[in-house]
C-alpha cells in the first residue's frame, strides 16, 4: 500500500467520493448484511501454525518481483496449491510498461469456491513484492526487493489456509479469493504504478458480478498487529466495516481496535470506486510509513520484512474471523 499524506489524502478522499457518487456504486448497493448474518454456533478451526507455515514458503522463492525466477515459480506454487484442492484458478493475465520501459508480465489469481452459489463474497490479499527497499537509509540497501514477509506473504497465507478449510467444510456461501499481482510496483508519490493487479481486475469486471461485498488483507502477520478501522474502507463500506469489527469484539480478538485510522490507498480503492464492490481493508495500519510507537515495527519497505517479525497468532485472528463471518452468512 501507498503511504498516505495528509494533503493528497483528503484531495484523494474527495476524488474518490466524486467516483463513487458517478458510478453509483457502494452507496447504493443494498444494505444486505446485518439480516444476513447470524454469528456461527461452531465454525471450522482455523489453523495459525498452518497459515504460516505458507507465509514461509511464500518467503523462500525469494521476493516475488514481477519479471523474476521467485514471481515466476511461487506463481506455480499457487497453481499447484490449487490443484490439490481440486480448484482450477483463473489466472488473470496483463502486461504493464515497467519503470525501465520493460513490459512486466503480471498475474492475478482468481480461484472461485463454490461457483455455483448465487451469493458470493470476494476476498483478497496481494502476492507480489515490493521492487525496491526505498525506506532503507542505506542507498545499496534501498534498491534490493524486500522478503515481503508481512507485506504481501502474509494475506496470501491467511487466504491459502483459508480455501483448505472451505473446500473441507463448504459454506452456504460462495467465495471468491484473489490474488492481486503488482500492488507494490510504484515509486513513492506515483499512486498510479500501485495497485495495478486490483485496478485491473476492477476495470474488468462484468456488471451485475452479483458480489456481495469484498474484505483486503494486508499486512496482518506482525506478531503485534494492530488493526484500526481504515478511514476509506469506513467510507466505502462503513456497514461492512462495522460488521466485521463487531464480530472480531464478540470472539474476544483485541488486536481489532475500535480506533479509526487514516486513509490507506490500497487494492479496495479500486474494488470500491471501480467495481462498486463494497470492500473492507484489515491491515496494520500503523507499521506504514514505520509505526513510530515500536522501533521493531520499523521494517515497512525495508529489508526487514522477514518472517521473524510475524508469527502465527495474527494470522490465526484473521482467520478465525473470517471463518465466522463466512460461516455466518447466509443467503436471503
Ligand atoms: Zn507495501
Amino acid at each position: 500500500m501507498n503511504r498516505t499524506r495528509a494533503l493528497s489524502s483528503i484531495i484523494v478522499t474527495l476524488l474518490f467520493s466524486m467516483l463513487l457518487h458517478a458510478c453509483g456504486s457502494g452507496k447504493e448497493q443494498k444494505d444486505t448484511m446485518q439480516s444476513n448474518f447470524t454469528p456461527p454456533a461452531s465454525p471450522p478451526t482455523f489453523s495459525g501454525p498452518r497459515s504460516f507455515s505458507l507465509l514461509e514458503q511464500q518467503v523462500a522463492f525469494g521476493p516475488r518481483v514481477p519479471n523474476t525466477e521467485a514471481h515466476a515459480r511461487c506463481l506455480e506454487f499457487f497453481i499447484r496449491f490449487f490443484d490439490s484442492l481440486h480448484v482450477t484458478p483463473e489466472l488473470q493475465r496483463f502486461e504493464i510498461t515497467g519503470y525501465k520501459g520493460e513490459k512486466l508480465a503480471l498475474t492475478n489469481v482468481i480461484a472461485r469456491l463454490q461457483p455455483s452459489a448465487r451469493q458470493r463474497i470476494l476476498l483478497a490479499a496481494h502476492w507480489d513484492s515490493r521492487p525496491f527497499a526505498d525506506m532503507e537509509k542505506d542507498p545499496d540497501r534501498s534498491l534490493r526487493p524486500i522478503p515481503g514477509a508481512n507485506d504481501g506473504a502474509s494475506g496470501v497465507a491467511v487466504l491459502l489456509h483459508l480455501a483448505e478449510i472451505l473446500q473441507a467444510s463448504p459454506p452456504g456461501i460462495g467465495v471468491d479469493i484473489v490474488l492481486f499481482d503488482g500492488e507494490d510496483y510504484g515509486r513513492d508519490g506515483d499512486e498510479s504504478m500501485f495497485c495495478l493487479g486490483a485496478k485491473y481486475f476492477s476495470a474488468s469486471l462484468k456488471p451485475n458480478h452479483g458480489t456481495l461485498f469484498g474484505i483486503l488483507l494486508d499486512l496482518v502477520g506482525d506478531r503485534d498487529a494492530v488493526f484500526p478501522k481504515e478511514k476509506l474502507s469506513g467510507q466505502y463500506a462503513g456497514d461492512i466495516q462495522n460488521m466485521i469489527w463487531r464480530e472480531a469484539a464478540r470472539l474476544g480478538l483485541s488486536r481489532f481496535s475500535m480506533e479509526t485510522h487514516s486513509s490507506i490507498l490500497d487494492d479496495h480503492v479500486s474494488l470500491n470506486t471501480v467495481a462498486g464492490i463494497k470492500t473492507v481493508d484489515i491491515i496494520d495500519a500503523a507499521l506504514v510509513g514505520h509505526d513510530k510507537s515500536s522501533p521493531r515495527r520499523q521494517y515497512w519497505h525495508t529489508l526487514g520484512d522477514t518472517p521473524e517479525q510475524c508469527s502465527p497468532e495474527p494470522l490465526g485472528d484473521v482467520g478465525r474471523l473470517l471463518l465466522s463471518i463466512i460461516y455466518g452468512l447466509h443467503s436471503s
